[in-house]
């Protein structure tokens, strides 16, 4: 609520003022020069200094930024134009630090595993089972990269069994999909806690964002990365980013609350097959919710009894829900991960074709209930095609067969 506006009565305002400017007056050469070499190399700027130019500080980023860190329980955070600049600015870091190599632990989200198994920064990846991260890791291993809970299939890992098997290498977990209201990663050893801000940080749909909390070591890396390669959010962008923090808790808590009873009732309904959402009996095998996870979110997915015929048929016919990829908005989204946010992703470890993700969002919950009923219940066998012809069934079917839609 109060992070990144501590100085407002001081100036005599009550919300942040948004600063636009792309560059900054310099006293004398000396002085500015002094100024762009230490924030070029991604230091914080003394009372004194010129800012230079937006790419090396903005003001009300970095009020965004104070924001979420407190939130995370870290020193700092640096944020970036998406959630896709962010983990770039990592990989990045770690590149350039002579440790090219990362681990990872599948399932992520779409984009992650995809910018990982391409290695387009330079990285190499070895992806992990949980159980076999600390023997994946060589002398060139510069990140561990891990989700959870994770895109789209909620599956849940042990952050601090992950950072036992990484030793000294750093731990990056993304943290999106539970928010620092759930899981503060930094207190159980992480080192980087990686946010799309553009879910639920953000919470309305209207920002593109990323945020990564850490150390004052690694802010320095980051922000230095940030100004060489110029992944900048915009400051417009930052002040709503810091907007949304001030009810992330209150939204995050109501739409759990909301998701918890959508997950149930789908659970005993016919035309679903099973659901993924660590809130229902025998999700959480590693007893992680109440330890690690304070609750179990606002992200359900849930497999169609009649396989990717039903799951494509559903997603199109929710009315109140919106068809569309993204989450963590005050609106309910609704999405198939295998055609769209997972497409990506390498067959083999591609969500199966009959999950769809539901974000569950602040409507009324008898709403979104008789939304999914009157969508599953036009995609069920009754209906012309559904289930039929695809062979995908038994759930088992791929992406392939997404594509073929
Ligand atoms: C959306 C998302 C990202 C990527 O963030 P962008 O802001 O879209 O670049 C990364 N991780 C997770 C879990 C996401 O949901």
């Amino acid at each position: 609520m109060h992070a990144g506006r501590e100085d407002l009565t001081g100036l005599g305002v009550h919300v942040p003022p948004i600063d636009l400017s792309t560059t900054n007056p310099v006293p004398d050469v000396d002085a500015g020069g002094q100024s762009y070499e230490n924030l070029a190399t991604g230091g914080r700027p003394g009372a004194r200094d010129t800012l230079v130019y937006q790419r090396l500080w903005n003001p009300t980023v970095a009020r965004a930024e104070a924001a979420v860190a407190a939130l995370e329980g870290c020193e700092e955070a640096v944020a970036f134009g998406s959630g896709m600049a962010a983990l770039s600015a990592c990989l990045l870091a770690a590149v350039s630090a002579g440790t090219p190599h990362v681990v990872a632990v599948r399932p992520l989200y779409g984009g992650t595993d995809h910018l990982l198994d391409h290695g387009l920064l330079g990285t190499a990846v070895t992806w992990a089972d949980a159980g076999s991260v600390g023997d994946a890791i060589t002398p060139l291993t510069g990140l561990v990269v891990v989700e959870t809970p994770a895109n789209p299939t909620l599956e849940l890992l042990d952050l601090e069994d992950m950072v036992r098997q990484a030793g000294d290498v750093p731990v990056l977990v993304d943290n999106t999909f539970a928010t620092p209201v759930l899981q503060q990663p930094r207190r159980h050893g992480a080192t980087l806690v990686l946010h799309s801000a553009t879910k639920y940080l953000g919470g309305h749909g209207d920002v593109i964002a990323g945020v990564v909390a850490t150390t004052p070591e690694w802010a320095r890396r980051l922000r230095s990365v940030r100004a060489l390669t110029g992944g900048l959010v915009h400051p417009l962008s930052a002040y709503l980013l810091h907007r949304g923090l001030q009810t992330l808790p209150v939204r995050v808590r109501a739409q759990q609350a909301s998701a918890q009873v959508v997950a149930e009732h789908l659970a005993q309904h016919p035309a679903v097959a099973r659901v993924h959402y660590p809130g229902l009996p025998g999700q959480d095998p590693l007893g992680l919710l109440g330890r690690q996870l304070a609750g179990p979110g606002a992200m359900v997915a849930f497999a169609l009894r009649e396989g990717y015929a039903a799951a494509a048929a559903t997603v199109s016919r929710t009315r109140l829900i919106t068809h569309a990829v993204s989450l963590g908005g005050v609106d309910s989204l609704i999405q198939h991960p295998a055609s769209l946010t997972h497409r990506p992703v390498a067959a083999e470890a591609r969500p199966h074709a009959d999950v769809v993700r539901l974000s569950v969002g602040l409507e009324d919950v008898a709403d979104l209930v008789n939304d999914l009923d009157a969508a599953l219940a036009a995609s069920s066998s009754s209906s012309p095609g559904a289930g039929t012809g695809s062979g995908t069934g038994s759930g088992s079917g791929s992406v392939q067969v997404a594509r073929q839609s």
